[in-house]
């Protein structure tokens, strides 16, 4: 679908857009006190929860309607412009009457095409920008057509927020960033803003400025970061709040890199080859992992034999012939040999694990 949009959202002057905010209004003090430090420091728009969408009942669901007269005054006391989320009509209706300036649909409400549909149509005349976030799920789709749903509703002033993508296994992200999606929107959708939820992603306060530093390298438009007096005192995610001085800290550490026409192309080439090289670290762990279990078969074997783990000459020989080997394709003499020895320690310790403990610790020694 054709879409003709206009964002304020949109990096001005190499100026990244900024939101910032508590995730949760919790009190009226919370909330001013919050945002008069972050309009200290000019930042473009104020955020704060007021309905939740919690994963279990009994959480904190939000301080509902009341925290739109919180947020009201912040507008009127810092003049910063106000955003909240909203996922059902009420809450449009509420928001607007309000004069919230900014609305956002989470990622449970983008997810849901009844629910991106009802406030949809909840939305039908207003003039209100929308801010758009990411389905929970990797689904590219659901995403895009959440923003038509909303555009179809009279909206041009759209954007969106990447806030990564809920993954079950070993990650350091609450939610995976897949950073080929929102490029793939872009690509698609080059006049939409994008906007980068780094709390959400992260979850943790210490990959917050690599997540929003990656993301203005990847030529987004702004961050989204949530902000609290006191972070470990939050009623909703508390492990990835930080306190006003910490997030302006982290905005002066933003490296900003000059943006160009066809940067698409060129981050799409980065982002190809970034992709390439962790398919082939995860190829390394792969046969790493197979070698392991190659060693605890010739543990089990030794055993069986009664011969010690640690042959030399089997061991010099590795060694000689990897290091000529890696000497042809680039590697050098020292990194070959750090990486040889930590392959074979653990591999040693592989091979221990089946054997005798003798052997274990006279190896240690
Ligand atoms: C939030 O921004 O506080 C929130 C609930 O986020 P998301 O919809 O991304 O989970
Ligand atoms: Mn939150």
């Amino acid at each position: 679908m054709e879409m003709n949009l206009k964002s304020q959202f949109k990096k001005a002057d190499g100026k990244p857009y900024i939101i910032a905010g508590p995730c949760s209004a919790e009190s009226e003090e919370q909330v001013l006190k919050t945002a008069k430090a972050l309009a200290a420091q000019g930042i473009d728009c104020f955020r704060s929860g007021i309905w939740k969408p919690r994963t279990r009942p009994g959480s904190f669901e939000g301080v509902g309607k009341i925290g739109l007269k919180w947020l009201r005054r912040v507008k009127e006391e810092t003049g910063l412009k106000v955003t909240t989320e909203v996922a059902k009509r009420d809450h449009v209706f509420e928001a607007l009457k309000q004069g919230i300036d900014v609305l956002w649909l989470g990622a449970r409400t983008t997810v849901n095409p009844f629910s991106v549909q009802e406030v949809a149509d909840a939305l039908e005349g207003a003039d209100v920008p929308v801010l758009i976030k990411n389905p929970i799920n990797p689904d590219l789709k659901l995403w895009i057509g959440a923003i038509e749903r909303i555009y179809k509703a009279g909206i041009t002033q759209i954007g969106v927020i990447h806030r990564g993508f809920s993954y079950h296994g070993d990650t350091k992200y609450r939610n995976v960033p897949r950073w080929q999606i929102p490029i793939e929107l872009k690509r698609q959708f080059p006049d939409l803003a994008i906007i980068c939820d780094n709390s959400h992603i992260c979850g943790r306060r210490d990959i917050l400025l690599d997540v929003a530093q990656k993301s203005m390298d990847l030529d987004f438009d702004g961050i989204m970061t949530e902000v609290h007096p006191t972070p470990d005192e939050a009623w909703s995610d508390a492990a990835q709040q930080i306190t006003p001085d910490q997030f302006d800290e982290l905005v002066k550490a933003l490296v900003l890199r000059e943006p160009s026409t066809d940067d698409i192309e060129f981050l799409e080439h980065i982002e190809h080859l970034r992709h390439e090289i962790d398919e082939i670290d995860d190829e390394l762990i792969n046969l790493l992992g197979r070698r392991m279990h190659l060693a605890e078969g010739i543990g089990e074997y030794k055993k069986r034999n009664n011969i010690s783990i640690l042959q030399p000459t089997r061991w010099n020989e590795i060694l000689d012939k990897a290091t000529a080997k890696g000497k042809v394709k680039g590697l050098s003499e020292e990194f070959m040999a750090v990486m040889l020895k930590a392959i074979h320690q653990e591999s040693i310790n592989h091979q221990a694990k089946v054997m005798n403990t003798e052997d274990v610790e006279r190896l240690m020694q």
